[in-house]
């Protein structure tokens, strides 16, 4: 192993590359934040049960994923491997739920870790923007979580996701079918992990991979056969909330997702150009987590939106995001004199709001030129001796090529009359 190499299944966020993932976290944060959603951020890590009651015992998350330690204190904790159960745990202890404001509407963005098998598009340590409506059961609050997720892809450019739809059914209806399909999945060949998944959260073994066990599901009791009436009404709701948005969408009653606290509505946003690990987000509605985690009675609804695979999705659709410059103007002295003066001028640009850079270290014309080019800088001021014994800096238009001299006292007005 190299000295200078990440931890397996990690990987570090480098410029150029990392600007993307500035935009695409703006990008999805900002239709939240014109939409009431307020910033949230809690902690890397927590108890380790917020997440086994959570996030749920039977989850590959909890059982395999979660990075657990404990502390010298005695503490037993685990990094986050997502952001819904935080969230709510902080709303709670914060009681936003009882400023009397309902749904509490939350965004945020930060690092999440699953100890995984890593490949590509699959990481130990990744990204996410989420958001959760908290204490509201209304299906144009599930509505408008998908539109703004639709809303957030598009805006970055991309086309080729697809949404995909389902109902999980309520602690009414769902109990029923999940009996109904053990009894069906109980007489299928399938190997001893899954037969125990079975008993344990047996709408998973719908969610498995392999062919030869998907072969045998085809018959399988469908859970839309089986939602109550207030579940099915629910759902058309949501349907016809999207469908009226212009937001295209599959039903796709086989999508039960990885986490246990999903009721009715859940989701996911696939993007075909990303191989086996084609999510770049989900979330759904979770109207029991409060309880599970010893809340009051909190019906709500979420989503989560990887930033990684959103970066592999554009990448992939051959997005090219438009990043503008981030420096506007460049300087490069020519001599001790010129570095001072110059240095006192790009300081007064950036005072006045000017992205502005330097030739640092005292380089030659060409490399520092080269340097002004690599920036991106619309503008370039050159000084030399002879510049500062006129009272002038050369002025660089880096797009036409043309150069004037203008007074040194007049050239930070200059810039920013010329930059608007
Ligand atoms: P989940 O909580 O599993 O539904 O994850 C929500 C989104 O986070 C997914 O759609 C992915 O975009 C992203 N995500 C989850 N796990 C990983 C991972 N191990 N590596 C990269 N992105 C991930």
């Amino acid at each position: 192993m190299s000295t200078f190499q990440a931890p397996k299944g990690t990987y570090d966020l480098t410029p150029p590359r990392s600007a993307m993932f500035l935009a695409v976290r703006e990008a999805i944060s900002a239709p939240l934040r014109d939409s009431g959603y307020g910033y949230i951020e809690t902690p890397g890590f927590e108890n380790v049960e917020l997440f086994a009651r959570g996030v749920g015992e039977s989850t590959d998350i909890v059982t395999k994923e979660m990075y657990t330690l404990t502390t010298k204190g005695g503490d037993q904790l685990a990094l986050r491997p997502e952001g819904t159960a935080s969230v709510l745990r902080a709303a709670l202890e914060a009681n936003l739920h009882k400023a009397g404001n309902l749904p509490v509407k939350l965004w945020y963005s930060g690092s999440y870790y699953r100890y995984e098998r890593p490949q590509a598009g699959r990481y130990r340590h990744f990204s996410q923007v989420g958001a959760e409506a908290i204490g509201t059961e209304d299906p144009a609050l599930d509505a408008e979580l998908i539109i703004l997720a639709d809303q957030a892809y598009r805006s970055l450019g991309l086309r080729q996701f697809r949404i995909l739809l389902n109902s999980l059914g309520d602690k009414e209806c769902r109990p029923v079918y999940r009996e109904t399909l053990q009894t069906f999945l109980r007489d299928l060949d399938l190997d001893e992990e899954t037969r125990r998944r079975i008993e344990i959260n047996p709408l998973r073994v719908l969610d498995d991979k392999r062919a030869d066990v998907q072969k045998q599901l085809t018959d399988a009791p469908k859970l839309r056969d089986y939602l109550c009436d207030a579940c099915q009404a629910y759902h058309e709701e949501v349907r016809a909330l999207l469908t009226a948005a212009g937001v295209a969408f599959e039903d796709d009653e086989k999508l039960v997702r990885g986490l246990d606290y999903y009721t009715r509505t859940t989701f996911e946003f696939v993007h075909d150009g990303l191989g086996s690990q084609s999510a770049v987000g989900g979330g759904g509605r979770y109207d029991g987590l409060s309880e599970m985690i010893g809340g009051p009675e909190l019906p709500s609804v979420g989503w989560a939106l990887g930033v990684d695979r959103t970066v592999l999705a554009l990448e992939a659709e051959g997005v090219e995001l438009d990043l503008p410059a981030t420096t506007s103007v460049y300087a490069v002295p020519l001599g001790e004199e010129a570095r001072r003066v110059l240095f006192g001028v790009v300081t007064e640009l950036r005072r006045a709001g000017i992205a502005a850079d330097f030739a640092f270290g005292g380089r030659g014309l060409k490399g520092a030129m080269k340097s002004a080019n690599r920036s991106g800088a619309r503008y370039t001021l050159v000084a030399g001796e002879r510049d500062l014994a006129e009272g002038v800096v050369q002025l660089k238009d880096m797009e036409s090529g043309e150069q004037s001299a203008v007074p040194l006292a007049e050239a930070a007005a200059e810039l920013a009359k010329r930059l608007g």
